[in-house]
């Protein structure tokens, strides 16, 4: 068990944790016992991975642009990332479209189902809620979000996680700044951010220690809260067509990493496995980062140069995963609904879709409130809105579970891509003892 890899050990958690939140649901005071005394774990486990997050986007993005010794290879890099993502985002959105498109998901439901899911859902608070955060972003402008990029406090958006943006906005403009002034100048501070950096990092072994226990305090939170398993399956083809998607993503980062790259898939799939269960198991693409930079720096052999802006910048506005859900869900509501979408309005997807995972936060649940802008874009009517979430919503913890999978295997595989085209992807330099518990001693 000790020299077990720590995805089995996470795996072997997370199996556990789901067989133990069946047998909390048929307990008498089951699901209380798990939010009093299983919950606080896996809480306390996503409080730490984001307590780190900022001190680690700060050191490693200095550090990666002040190694890059000049200012034009950043830029490089930053184009190349941006365009890359563009693309990546695209295909998703397209993948869901055709796939909705083909299997008709949302012709299958009857009158019964929709009238059920609309009766226990259309007036949930979760779903209002999800409907009036949209509502406040889209009543900004179309440059609000670039507005919203820059910070006026450096401390303030270091104080908040969800300004992770903001942070990135500074620290890159700090960076570059060292570079200005010159080696000598900036030795001192750059000494300080790479010894900052390689202590957050070992902060992350330490954290990901917990990693097989914390997911299984997750899922069986996860379980003991999830829906009645009837609507479940009465959205089960719809739930398929997303997966399908999510998939074939899967399939597409293979083939970019086999045929550009050269390197194994399964490899690359197997060593940024930790990332992937932990996205699963918090459904949060943020939460997961740290991890997410260590796998991919300590044991995909992606440069820091290259990773420490393309990870951070990626899990916020890169979320293939997401789009390709929302794409999906826009078009099985239309047809459940007898909502005629024109090729016009399929075209209106793809552009909303690549905004809305943009402007999605990386947590939970933040693609559903995207996707009411995304109908909105197609004139789905206003007092519809809480009936088309509501047909959705009792699977979308699963799905987002999913998703948020694909939306952090997605950052991983572009930071490889990039890397390689600047010629930055080296071997792996594993400290891995995150994977050997013996050695932490
Ligand atoms: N949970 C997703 C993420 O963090 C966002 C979403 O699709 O809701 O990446």
């Amino acid at each position: 068990m000790k020299k077990w890899p720590l995805h089995w050990k996470i795996l072997l958690g997370m199996v556990l944790g789901i067989g133990f939140g069946i047998v909390l649901t048929q307990m008498e005071g089951g699901v209380d016992f798990s939010s009093k005394f299983i919950k606080p774990f896996g809480t306390i486990f996503i409080k730490l991975l984001k307590l780190i997050a900022i001190p680690l986007i700060v050191a490693s993005l200095i550090k990666g642009i002040s190694d890059l010794k000049n200012i034009s290879k950043f830029r490089n890099i930053g184009l190349r990332t941006i365009i890359t993502y563009v693309v990546t985002t695209v295909i998703a959105i397209s993948i869901g479209l055709l796939l909705v498109n083909l299997l008709k998901p949302g012709e299958g439901i009857d009158q019964d189902t929709i009238n059920t899911l609309t009766s226990t859902y259309a007036n949930d608070s979760n779903v209002q809620s999800k409907i009036s955060e949209a509502g406040r972003q889209k009543s900004s402008g179309p440059l609000q979000f670039i507005e919203d990029m820059v910070p006026d406090n450096a401390i303030g958006a270091m104080s908040n996680n969800s300004l992770m943006l903001q942070v990135i906005f500074f620290t890159i403009f700090l960076g570059i700044s060292m570079l200005l002034v010159g080696e000598k100048q900036a030795e001192p501070l750059k000494k300080i951010f790479d010894s900052l950096n390689s202590v957050v990092l070992k902060m992350v072994d330490l954290i990901m220690l917990s990693a097989p226990f914390a997911v299984f305090a997750l899922l069986t939170n996860v379980v003991v809260s999830s829906d009645n398993p009837e609507l479940l399956l009465a959205l089960f083809k719809y739930a398929i067509v997303v997966l399908i998607g999510l998939l074939l993503m899967v399939v597409f980062y293979a083939l970019v990493i086999m045929v550009y790259t050269k390197k194994s898939p399964f490899w690359f799939l197997s060593k940024i496995s930790p990332a992937q269960l932990l996205a699963f198991s918090t459904s949060s693409s943020a939460a997961t980062l740290p991890v997410t930079m260590e796998r991919v720096e300590e044991h995909l052999g992606v440069d820091k140069e290259v990773s420490s802006f393309v990870l951070p910048v990626g899990a916020t506005i890169n979320m293939d995963g997401t789009s390709l859900y929302q794409a999906v869900a826009a078009v099985f509501i239309a047809q459940a609904l007898g909502f005629e979408l024109t090729f016009a309005d399929q075209l209106t997807i793809v552009v909303a879709a690549l905004m809305a995972s943009i402007g999605s936060a990386a947590v939970p649940g933040a693609g559903m409130v995207m996707l009411v802008i995304v109908l909105e874009s197609i004139g789905f009517p206003a007092d519809k809105l809480a009936v088309g979430l509501a047909l959705i919503f009792a699977v979308d913890r699963p799905l987002d579970m999913c998703r948020t999978v694909i939306n952090v295997t997605g950052d991983a595989a572009v930071s490889m891509f990039v890397a390689k085209s600047v010629g930055k992807l080296g071997e792996p330099k594993a400290q891995n003892w995150d994977d050997h518990y013996d050695e932490v001693k």
